[in-house]
């Protein structure tokens, strides 16, 4: 169901704008029905207090959590099972976090990552993607969505842009609370500056060479890197917040002095931060990550070359964290 056909529903059973705007403030906030001074019974035309059992039933169907994997650095990963039986993940992270996955699979096959693996199986609804923000919230409080998990945000614009909307306005998020994470792709440097809940966004780098960029995510759209950031710019100028670039780190792939020249480069006098996420190993590729020493030591010499830079882990290692990898693990599992 997307977010458009539920508000449908709901008109066609007499809801009047407020009626609505409740409504979905109850759902994506994962109030209870009778929250607020008057219950549900008390407001809504009868038609549509009749119906409402069955939507609140076809809402709750949209996702449910399978298995619940908690990490010790307080994230907490759901495998979230969709209606016709696709799994999906979503992670709580520290301080009121949440990400949040967009697409079951991902067809931008970047040669690191387990989801990319599968290629795209289908796209999720908007009503999918709110529906994680829902169940997180009826773990913990949810203040920030993060759609940096499986899939490739700019190949489902539509919905994630409707997920966006709702989230920003009857989910009570802060706009600059909801983060778009994007490969890079033009059609985000479009429609995002025309929305009136326009999300902070993060830019996938992960290295400043042309052809290497290419090798390591073979279907993102050829935009060479010096002109993301010329974009990425535009938009962090326009919006007032800064570009989070992400910078999956890889042991002698791009962790080299040229590419922190490059980084310098690209990046200085940029409103922008440089995130460098060490690489989470995972037995079936080949990839690895730096030595931790190594990856301070870069942070460190950016940081003293003038790049605003965090060493960042990704959250929840411990328990299979990194891009599809609880799923890819969920999978093998069901499949012995
Ligand atoms: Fe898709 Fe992101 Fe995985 Fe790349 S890293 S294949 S964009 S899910």
């Amino acid at each position: 169901m997307r977010i458009d056909q539920l508000r449908q529903r709901l008109r066609a059973h007499g809801a009047k704008p407020e009626h609505e705007e409740r409504l979905l403030r109850i759902w994506s906030q994962a109030l209870a029905l009778d929250s607020g001074k008057r219950r549900a019974e008390d407001f809504l035309p009868l038609a549509l207090r009749n119906a409402l059992p069955t939507i609140v039933a076809d809402l709750a169907a949209l996702a449910q959590v399978r298995s619940e994997h908690a990490g010790g650095d307080s994230a907490l990963r759901l495998l979230v099972e969709l209606a016709d039986a696709h799994t999906v993940e979503s992670v709580l992270l520290p301080r009121d976090g949440l990400c949040v996955s967009t697409q079951v699979g991902c067809a931008v096959g970047c040669t690191f990552c387990m989801t990319g693996r599968s290629g795209l199986l289908r796209q999720l609804s908007s009503g999918e993607i709110v529906a994680q923000v829902v169940l997180a919230r009826t773990r913990r409080p949810v203040k920030k969505v993060v759609f940096m998990g499986m899939g490739e945000p700019a190949h489902n614009i539509d919905n994630v842009l409707e997920a966006i909307h709702l989230l920003g306005t009857a989910g009570a998020i802060g706009h600059k609370n909801l983060v778009f994470s994007t490969v890079g792709d033009r059609r985000v440097f479009e429609r995002l500056p025309q929305q009136s809940v326009k999300p902070a966004l993060a830019l996938s780098l992960h290295t400043t060479d042309a052809a290497l960029r290419q090798r390591l995510l073979p279907n993102a759209p050829r935009i060479d890197p010096a002109e993301l950031v010329e974009l990425g710019e535009e938009y962090a100028r326009r919006t007032g917040y800064p570009i989070q670039y992400q910078w999956t780190l890889l042991d002698g792939v791009n962790d080299s002095e040229a590419e922190m020249d490059g980084i310098v480069r690209l990046l200085a006098g940029k409103y922008a931060m440089m995130n460098l996420i060490p690489y989470n190993s995972v037995d079936a590729l080949d990839f690895r990550r730096p030595e931790h020493e190594r990856a301070r030591a870069m942070a460190r010499s950016l940081h003293r070359r003038g790049i605003l830079t965090k060493l960042r882990n990704s959250a929840g290692q411990d328990i299979d964290g990194g891009c599809g990898q609880l799923r890819a693990r969920s999978a093998e599992v069901s499949a012995t």
